[in-house]
């Protein structure tokens, strides 16, 4: 066998791996040393934007493999009985950039792409149930706040509880996160959950609302605090090094799927809306079913082409599944795709990690980077055998919607409150060492540059969680 040279991008024979082309050895360096300049330019563009948010993370290969008879909820080939689906997966934190530690305290993005024989199916969902807010035209502040102050670039606790204490839905998932699951073990160490409500639609067009929950079949386990602040200095690629090493050791980390189901109607009548990112259904209103297992069996060979170019948006959805009126659901329908248009380019979905195993017959044409061909016709409809929509193939969920145009998150259910569902988490959930790690984590978190006027708020808002622990909070911020 030749033995392998190395070449240019164009795959002529490369002149040198480590002499620059000079006039004498010590002369000027000649412009039509091409491979040199090559190199030099590849490398000056070697990075693309990084995500905003969620830019550090990292994943891996592996299927999913349908355990149980959902049929009767959906008709989605990849949850049919039996059914074996090649997926991806990324974990990633939120506010930290490309460089971040993975230990810092923050929710983790669990976000998956299912290659399925109905197109892509991808659920960009989180290690947690909830979100901080429940209208999207709020997000972008919240991020920001999360991040960097405008002057010093420092990231700002007053800034963050600042955003918080001025915004009660936040109570739920600032609890959730301040608790031990701000901080995983390790990504292998989390749930991943769809968070928002989705639908289902079966075969006879039946319409469920959907909760999607990925267990995690490691068992759930964090880091304390300090343990983490350590590591974000001793091993700031912690989470990554963690799932890399143990796929490539053969101890393959897997989640068992399990769904809460809502028939259509009782949606309506729920004692609060069922498509407020900010709530969760309790278990004992609905139970999970389980549905089957994601297991993660192979690493990626390339970060850059397999998980940094990689384009997750919840708006790929297969028939027998869909959106729901979740407010900030349908935002992230548009701003998925168009974070990757901007971030990737128009023709993202033409690198293989985005690229369905189904024919593709869409329309669409040219645009930076296109490399399939398109053929004629070029338009629909048209006399020339072009591909024809299929709206019974596409079985699209929709919904009645009525009403006057409105700003409003007035709702009709009883249950709508913002402090609620935080507090049945302090006071029936955790026990006792949970809740003396949460107040810790608080007092910790507040201690470090958090000022009145926001404050004053912090203590209230804890208090309109659980009394005691909005009075353990002030105890321990000002006896701190
Ligand atoms: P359940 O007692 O049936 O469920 C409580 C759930 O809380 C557990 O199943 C577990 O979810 C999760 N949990 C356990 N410890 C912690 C912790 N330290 N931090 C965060 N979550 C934890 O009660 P309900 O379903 O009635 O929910 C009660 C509260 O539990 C909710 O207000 C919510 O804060 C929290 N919760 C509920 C979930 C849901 O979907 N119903 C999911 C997660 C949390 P898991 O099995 O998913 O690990």
């Amino acid at each position: 066998m030749t033995e392998r040279y190395t070449t240019n991008d164009a795959g002529n024979p490369a002149p040198s791996d480590d002499q620059s082309l000079t006039v004498g050895p010590n002369g000027p360096i000649l412009l039509q040393d091409h491979y040199l300049i090559e190199q030099m330019a590849q490398f000056n563009r070697e990075r693309i934007p990084e995500r905003q948010p969620h830019a550090k993370g990292g994943g891996a290969f592996g299927h999913f493999e349908v355990t149980n008879d959902v049929s009767k909820y959906t008709r989605a080939a990849v949850f049919q009985p039996g059914t074996k689906t090649d997926t991806l997966i990324r974990f990633s934190t939120v506010a930290g950039e490309r460089g971040s530690p993975d230990t810092w305290r923050d929710p983790r993005g669990f976000a998956l792409k299912f290659y399925t024989s109905e197109g892509n199916f991808d659920m960009v969902g989180n290690n947690t149930p909830v979100f901080f807010i429940r209208d999207p035209l709020k997000f972008q502040h919240f991020i920001r706040s999360q991040k960097r102050m405008a002057a010093s670039n420092l990231r700002d606790h007053n800034m963050q509880w600042d955003f918080w204490t001025l915004s009660p839905e936040s109570a739920h998932q600032v609890t959730w996160l301040m608790g031990d699951r701000g901080i995983p073990k390790t990504w292998r160490h989390m749930n991943g959950y769809s968070s928002h409500t989705y639908s289902w639609i079966n075969a006879t067009g039946e319409i469920f609302w959907v909760k999607y929950h990925f267990i995690t079949d490691q068992g759930i386990d964090h880091l304390t605090q300090e343990e983490a602040d350590r590591l974000a200095g001793a091993d700031g690629d912690y989470h990554q090094r963690d799932l890399y090493e143990s796929i490539e050791g053969g101890n393959y980390p897997s989640w068992t799927l399990k769904m809460q189901i809502m028939p259509f109607e009782e949606a309506k009548s729920y004692r609060f809306n069922p498509f407020d990112l900010t709530k969760v259904w309790p278990h004992g209103d609905y139970p999970l079913i389980d549905v089957g297992k994601l297991t993660l069996d192979r690493n990626v060979t390339d970060y850059h082409t397999e998980i940094e170019q990689a384009a997750f948006e919840p708006n790929n959805i297969v028939p027998g599944t869909g959106l729901s009126p979740d407010k900030m659901l349908l935002a992230r329908g548009f701003s998925y795709s168009d974070a990757h248009r901007a971030r990737i380019g128009t023709n993202y979905k033409q690198i293989p990690v985005n690229t369905p195993r189904v024919e593709v017959n869409s329309y669409s044409k040219d645009g930076a980077m296109r490399i399939k061909n398109v053929s004629d016709p070029v338009y629909a409809p048209n006399s020339y055998g072009g591909p024809h929509a299929d709206p019974a193939r596409a079985a699209e969920v929709r919904w009645f919607a009525d009403g006057q145009m409105v700003r409003s998150a007035y709702t009709l259910h009883t249950e709508d409150d913002d402090w609620g569902q935080a507090g049945t988490l302090v006071r029936d959930v955790m026990d006792d060492e949970a809740r003396d790690r949460l107040v810790h984590n608080i007092v910790g978190h507040v201690s470090k540059g958090v000022k009145e006027p926001v404050l004053a708020r912090v203590f209230e808002y804890w208090r309109n969680v659980d009394q005691d622990l909005g009075k353990k909070v002030e105890e321990g911020v000002r006896g701190g």
